[in-house]
């Protein structure tokens, strides 16, 4: 027999073997295959062949596995992945499979992962025995280790939870242990006939029950509660608009709490990791600890283990799963519910390496294959999943009014021209700002700076000769960091220090340029040197729970001015907030992509959000040189459909998602000349195989990136297809290119829906 085998190589197309193995092959068990100049590698059996190869295939070395590892749903989320996005399914696996799973050349069994079930012990006597303990113990003599162990399994079967049946309890081992029980006193009573021992699941009957600690709904959540649960009877996927503070997340508990009911699990993707410890706190409370499970890269390999094991145990109480992207990975087979929070965020797409998924996109497959309720949530929803609500795919459910008392918030426009003429500056701050600031503080609220790039200063410029610092390695400027007093490159992520004198014209006239957050808080603690500031951005919050202290030091109260990158806009709930300044509102709007302005309108949007979500109407102050910017009048007015409605409108005259589906090839050469030959001989190779339709190449705004040059060309092709042909034909012509003689070490990335 042979088996068809994937293994983690870049290469589209699986393996074949021979099965040689003593019992017969189930696909999702792992095996060591022998492979090229490689001895050994893990792979994934995906099929049983019973015919044999056109080419001779060579014998498994062994089935690491006698039962499937990895669930058949998982196996098909592998496929569709693969296929989707144009990339080697063994990518996908390597993307999908955790650390505990790689099993090494040599290594000793058993490499089950392990069903989850402990060594229990019990009495073998029954409750109506009771009469006879008396003598047990008795029967033990000057045994007393063997006694006291005896000792502590009664006292512990007396606070156990009580059982139906005639037996006393079994105790799991580990409680037993960490009474201070030894397991081989343990053994002694069950040679003697008074323990008996049993591999057993630890009983999850214990878990706190869910229903009891829901949260009351307002008569709209309960309302939009009802909508999402007819859509889901119909299994229409969801979109739900709720503004911010509208209380969505009373919304999926609910939802969550109904397929824990069905004993069911919920997978909830959220986009920011470092906020979870926010989310998890209010989710604790109303699902009970034991049924709460964090997912994501920074969780340690054996919590992640014991999730994984928790899933795929048939029994297993239902979970809430709060995790990052790489949660659609996990054995959901019993899944009822899928909620994408913040649906519209851009860390739900996976950049580097492949597979480049949209862990948005996958959610919906997945829910759809699964038949799982599917909820995208967001007070700014992606222009994708609005016009799937407009065309009535998904169901558009919206959430409207805000949660108890608190009312949306005032926005209103400071012209940075106006100011500056004035000359009513205050370094990057208006004068209005400030005052505004100056306000909240006395009222004793707290007040938010957003401002969209980190460190000190983006530019380090020579003022005697106009040299600006770039990266040695890309073609970009350096960030100059205060803090570490370095210059650090943002796209490669190199530092150095920054030396005394420019190397061009030897003066000493450095000026520092542009905007970063270390910088903002510098100003603003010269500005107001009474309050306590917090600076918010991937920098400050790089270490290990540094994120947890600082939501730890806003639920108390003891910081007045948050300054802070996009990561605030990303679900952070600030108490008592009550003012928010956008920096340079222009920067985004500005940029080069042309999601930019539905980008700066949600971002905005999301900062306006924070505040006054308690009792107080916030304040938002847009500082910009263009105070007429429709964006930023949408923003004011609070109106997302409209500004939606008219987002739509220029993509669809312009031919951009949603309307058609974008791919690009990004070709990457260490020389400039050969990634410009590569792409343009490329480009032509497909529009001769697809018939044109090829746009570029062209260089992105950062051309050379570690060293090593980009070329982007780009497709637009249609959305309601799957374009199996085109893909095959792509993905031929980028395969050829290596064997072109003037192109072997070009490199070709193809990203579906880039973002
Ligand atoms: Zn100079
Ligand atoms: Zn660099």
């Amino acid at each position: 027999m042979w088996v068809e085998v994937i293994l983690p190589v870049p290469v589209h197309s699986t393996f074949t073997y021979v099965w040689d193995a003593a019992h017969p092959p189930v696909p999702g068990v792992r095996v060591h295959v022998p492979f090229g100049r490689q001895r050994c590698l893990m792979g994934v059996v995906r099929s049983i062949l019973h015919e044999a190869p056109a080419m001779q295939a060579k014998p498994i070395l062994r089935a690491i596995d006698t039962h499937p590892r990895i669930q058949t749903q998982q196996l098909a989320l592998w496929d569709w992945m693969a296929h989707y996005y144009n990339c080697a399914l063994g990518e996908v696996m390597q993307a999908a499979l955790p650390a505990f799973f790689k099993v090494d050349e040599g290594e000793e069994g058993p490499f089950t992962i392990s069903d989850g079930s402990l060594a229990h012990w019990r009495w073998v006597g029954r409750r109506s025995d009771e009469g006879q303990i008396a003598s047990v113990f008795g029967q033990l003599g000057r045994a007393v280790k063997q006694s006291e162990a005896l000792l502590q399994y009664f006292q512990s079967a007396l606070t156990w939870p009580e059982r139906s049946d005639d037996f006393y309890p079994w105790i799991p081992q580990t409680a037993l242990q960490a009474n201070g029980v030894d397991t081989a006193h343990l053994r002694a009573l069950q040679e003697k006939g008074i323990l008996e021992k049993s591999m057993r699941w630890e009983s999850e009957e214990h878990l706190p029950d869910v229903d009891a600690v829901l949260a009351e709904l307002s008569p709209a959540q309960q309302a939009a509660l009802e909508e999402v649960q007819d859509a889901w009877a119909e299994g229409k996927p969801v979109l739900l608009r709720g503004i911010t503070g509208s209380g969505k997340t009373e919304i999926y508990v609910h939802l969550a709490a109904q397929a824990m009911a069905l004993g069911q699990h919920t997978l909830m993707l959220v986009p920011e990791i470092a906020l979870t410890a926010q989310l998890y706190r209010r989710l604790e409370k109303a699902v009970g600890p034991g049924r709460l499970a964090v997912y994501h890269s920074q969780v340690s390999d054996s919590q992640r283990r014991d999730i994984w094991e928790a899933l795929v145990r048939p029994d297993s109480a239902p979970r809430l799963i709060l995790a990052a992207r790489s949660g659609l990975f996990l054995p959901l087979e019993r899944l009822g519910c899928l909620i994408v929070d913040e649906e519209h965020e851009t860390s739900y797409k996976q950049q580097d390496p492949a597979p480049r998924y949209q862990g948005r996109d996958v959610a919906v497959w997945l829910a759809r294959h699964l038949d799982a309720g599917l909820l995208l949530g967001s007070a700014t929803p992606s222009l994708e999943s609005y016009q799937h609500a407009k065309t009535g795919k998904y169901q558009y459910v919206r959430l409207d009014e805000r949660f108890g008392t608190s009312v949306p918030p005032q926005v209103e426009m400071l012209s940075l021209v106006k100011y500056q003429a004035l000359q009513h500056m205050e370094g990057p701050f208006t004068r209005p700002a400030v005052e505004a600031i100056a306000q909240s503080l006395d009222q004793g609220k707290q007040a938010l700076v957003f401002q969209n790039r980190r460190g000190y200063s983006p530019f380090l410029t020579c003022m005697a000769c106009g040299w600006t610092e770039p990266c040695t390695d890309c073609d970009v400027a350096v960030t100059y960091h205060k803090e570490s007093k370095s210059l650090r490159c943002h796209y490669c992520g190199q530092s150095r220090t920054p030396s005394a004198q420019c190397p061009a014209c030897q003066k000493s006239a450095w000026q520092w340029r542009g905007l970063g957050t270390e910088r903002v808080q510098e100003t603003v603690e010269e500005l107001f040197p009474q309050a306590r500031v917090l600076r918010i951005d991937s920098d400050s919050t790089r270490k290990k729970a540094a994120m947890t202290q600082f939501v730890d030091w806003l639920e108390k109260g003891e910081v007045d001015i948050v300054v802070g990158t996009q990561m605030v806009g990303k679900g952070l709930d600030i108490q008592g907030l009550n003012v928010a300044v956008i920096l340079q509102a222009d920067n985004a709007l500005q940029l080069p992509d042309f999601r930019a302005h539905e980008r700066a309108f949600q971002l905005f949007t999301q900062v306006a959000g924070r505040t006054g979500r308690r009792d107080s109407p916030g304040r938002v102050y847009i500082q910009t040189a263009t105070p007429e910017h429709p964006v930023l009048l949408a923003v004011q007015a609070g109106d997302y459909e409209a500004m939606a409605d008219q987002l739509l409108q220029d993509r669809q005259a312009h031919h951009y998602p949603p309307f058609v589906r974008m791919m690009r090839l990004e070709i990457r050469h260490r020389r400039e000349y050969v990634a410009s030959q590569a792409a343009h001989y490329l480009a032509g190779q497909l529009n001769q195989t697809l018939g044109g339709g090829v746009l570029g190449p062209d260089a992105p705004s950062v051309a050379r990136v570690k060293n090593v040059y980009l070329q982007h060309l780009w497709l637009k092709l249609p959305v309601d297809r799957g374009l199996p042909t085109t893909k095959k034909r792509i993905r031929q012509s980028v395969d050829q290119l290596a064997f072109h003689p003037d192109f072997k070490s070009v490199k070709v990335v193809v990203d579906i829906d880039p973002a």
